[in-house]
């Protein structure tokens, strides 16, 4: 058994009370309560897992508030899923708790469990513990068999998209740190806080994709550091167009200028989006997609045959290679980098 949470809420009451639904799909055969859950996959069908931890004061503001932890720490872990093309089914829970505040578990609680049933998700089971606050979701999909986006099938000559815009994860952390120094209109802060805290996690995106694109990966990194993920793992290089970079008028508001808004796209990260390949002849499928409002989507660039001995990503801005000053812009976050 873990570690005792409260001496007024003990772990058990805190796992019946909060984290326990008695409405469950027939896909669950066994939910919350006993040693492991379990579920039915149907035949046909692959399991495809991710987790995904958030630590308070790292991944998030110790300010922030309970509902809010919950959205982020639930939508990041499932945009992985988004990234496979896989349809979000099932998910666990590991939370460590400096102390069972009931009224901060009832807003978290209630927050997670309504962020989850949108995207159908369920939770199964979890782990509690004492300790500094950290919230581990792990997220469980499928895919029908061996159909799902990689890192690894990008060809050259594919078209580079990314869903959504990107920079909004770097200019809305700017916000967060520092608000208070900059004046942006309530519509960006609230657009901000809202892509910080409850990102629209891109599924819809995945499920469609998985059907016309090579390669596909989470930018979560940002999009230096993972489109570089593809680039290695395929063996090509990828030519970025910084000019054609989707920047929401928020990001360019924080920013305050152009070339910042494009550092924070290239290398700020938190930015849960869906950077994927695409072949010639699913060009004209795609455009349609994004034409039928299926998901946004825009080309920001191109796959290449290599040309040096390692692959690597590239920058060009009115087709002009850029380079960078490294300190401006890093590639992307890292735990333990120096
Ligand atoms: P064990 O002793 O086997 O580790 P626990 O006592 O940790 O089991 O948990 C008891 C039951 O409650 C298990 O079914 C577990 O999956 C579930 N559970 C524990 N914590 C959570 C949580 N935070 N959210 C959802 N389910 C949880
Ligand atoms: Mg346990």
């Amino acid at each position: 058994m873990s570690d005792k949470p409260s001496d007024l809420l003990t772990e058990f009451d805190l796992i019946s009370r909060f984290f326990t639904s008695n409405t469950q799909s027939s896909s669950v055969v066994l939910g919350v309560g006993d040693d492991c859950a379990v579920v039915a996959v149907e035949p046909g069908q692959q399991l495809v897992m991710s987790i995904d931890t958030a630590v308070e004061g790292r991944h998030f503001p110790a300010s922030a508030q309970a509902a809010d932890i919950a959205t982020r720490a639930f939508s990041t872990a499932l945009s992985d899923l988004a990234a496979m093309g896989a349809e979000p089914r099932w998910f666990t829970l590991a939370l460590t708790l400096p102390q069972a505040n009931t009224a901060w578990l009832q807003a978290f609680s209630e927050s997670l469990m309504q962020c989850a049933k949108q995207y159908a998700c369920e939770l199964v089971g979890g782990d509690t513990t004492q300790g500094p606050l950290t919230i581990s979701v792990q997220v469980h999909g499928v895919v029908s068999e061996n159909h799902f986006l990689r890192r690894s099938a990008a060809k050259a000559g594919d078209q580079l998209y990314v869903t959504g815009c990107v920079g909004n994860g770097a200019a809305a952390l700017r916000y967060l740190l520092n608000g208070n120094a900059l004046s942006i209109s309530q519509d960006h802060q609230d657009y901000l806080h809202k892509h910080f805290y409850a990102p629209a996690v891109q599924i819809k995106a995945g499920l469609a994709l998985v059907n016309v694109a090579n390669a596909g990966i989470d930018i979560s990194d940002g999009l230096l550091a993972d489109l570089e993920h593809i680039a290695l793992a395929s063996d090509v290089d990828i030519d970025i167009d910084v000019d054609c970079l989707p920047l929401s008028p928020a990001c360019l508001a924080v920013a305050q200028t152009h070339e910042q808004a494009v550092a924070y796209a290239l290398s700020g990260g938190d930015d849960y989006q869906i950077a994927f390949t695409v072949p010639a002849e699913n060009v004209t499928a795609v455009s349609n997609m994004i034409a039928q409002g299926l998901f946004r989507a825009t080309k920001i660039g191109a796959v290449r045959d290599k040309k040096n001995a390692q692959a690597g990503v590239r920058c060009l801005s009115e087709g002009v290679p850029i380079y960078f000053e490294s300190n401006n812009l890093q590639k992307g976050y890292q735990h333990f980098a120096s």
